[in-house]
């Protein structure tokens, strides 16, 4: 597959590995520590160039493309490999999780949806206008923006996805965490309670941040849909690493972003540091005084 001269030279050993959200036929556990995630052009350009970026150390290493039963992979590290039975939370970044590309497409083409109106109306059902109403349907784009309103991707930049404790089944059930203290409750709950493992990612997402605020990758893309994986074990142990590119964009060569200035059509930004910031600041204020 001419990529075995970039594999680490560590034994091979049978490796766990659990998904906490994601499409779930879209992964193989690959051999020495590695994983198999469907093929994405844009994602493995992403990965090319995160290689060769400041960033490199908060990534999954990448190692090329691979084939399975026919079917082209993106081979990465696995990030359990160095765990014990890890504790696993997967965080979305940004404070929209579409990008304004598919905002534009979905508008020349607008598909009004009922199975999403159906979905809109299961939750809230106050919250589709007399004209959706009368359609039984709503538009992608505006489901997908209501959505966001849910949950605390547009109050607070970032929402949790789910998390697995060790041992234990995932929690996917946050499409409504939204307020500070909701939030707050949720990683708590994942922690434990545990305020060492609260500073040991505290150190980690501060480090992060100040690498972000330099590379020249994440200046030059939009980030969507993207997530920081979070893994501790029972020894203490504490990781986060940037997962997920699919949706990440290259920006034309002109434009660069700060990923803070709010989002208006446009400019493209994405809230990713206003994020972490926020997500930082909360972490903190989870550690006694
Ligand atoms: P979606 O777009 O719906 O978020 P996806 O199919 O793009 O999902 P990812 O978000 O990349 O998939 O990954 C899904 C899950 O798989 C993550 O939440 C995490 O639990 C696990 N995972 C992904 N990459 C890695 C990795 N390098 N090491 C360990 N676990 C991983
Ligand atoms: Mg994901
Ligand atoms: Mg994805």
């Amino acid at each position: 597959c001419g990529t075995s001269s970039l594999l680490p030279m560590t034994p091979k050993k049978p490796q766990q590995w659990l998904q906490v959200v994601g499409h779930a036929g879209s992964f193989h556990v690959g051999d020495y520590g590695t994983l198999l995630k469907r093929f994405c052009e844009g994602e493995q350009q992403c990965y090319l160039r995160l290689m060769e970026d400041a960033l490199r150390p908060f990534v999954p290493a990448y190692h090329g493309v691979v084939q399975r039963d026919a079917l082209d992979y993106n081979m990465m590290d696995n990030l359990l490999t160095h765990f014990n039975t890890p504790a696993i939370m997967d965080c979305k970044m940004g404070s929209r999780t579409y990008l304004e590309g598919e905002l534009l497409v979905a508008r020349e083409r607008p598909q009004p949806r009922n199975d999403m109106y159906e979905k809109m109306v299961a939750v809230d059902p106050e919250a589709p206008t007399v004209q959706e109403r009368a359609q039984q349907a709503v538009l992608k784009t505006r489901y997908m923006q209501w959505r966001e309103t849910l949950s605390s991707t547009t109050s607070l930049g970032f929402r949790i996805e789910g998390f697995r404790k060790s041992n234990e089944e995932c929690h996917t059930n946050f499409k409504r965490t939204k307020s500070r203290e909701q939030v707050m409750e949720a990683l708590d709950n994942f922690v434990e309670s545990n305020t060492h493992i609260v500073w040991g990612y505290l150190r980690r997402l501060k480090q992060l941040r100040q690498v972000l605020e330099e590379s020249h990758f994440f200046r030059t893309h939009e980030v969507v849909g993207s997530s920081l994986l979070f893994l501790h074990d029972w020894k203490g142990r504490t990781g986060v690493w940037m997962i997920d590119f699919g949706k990440t964009a290259a920006l034309p060569a002109h434009l660069t972003l700060d990923h803070r200035t709010p989002w208006v059509e446009g400019n493209r930004e994405d809230g990713y540091l206003w994020g972490l910031d926020n997500l930082i600041d909360i972490l903190a204020n989870m550690l006694p005084l």
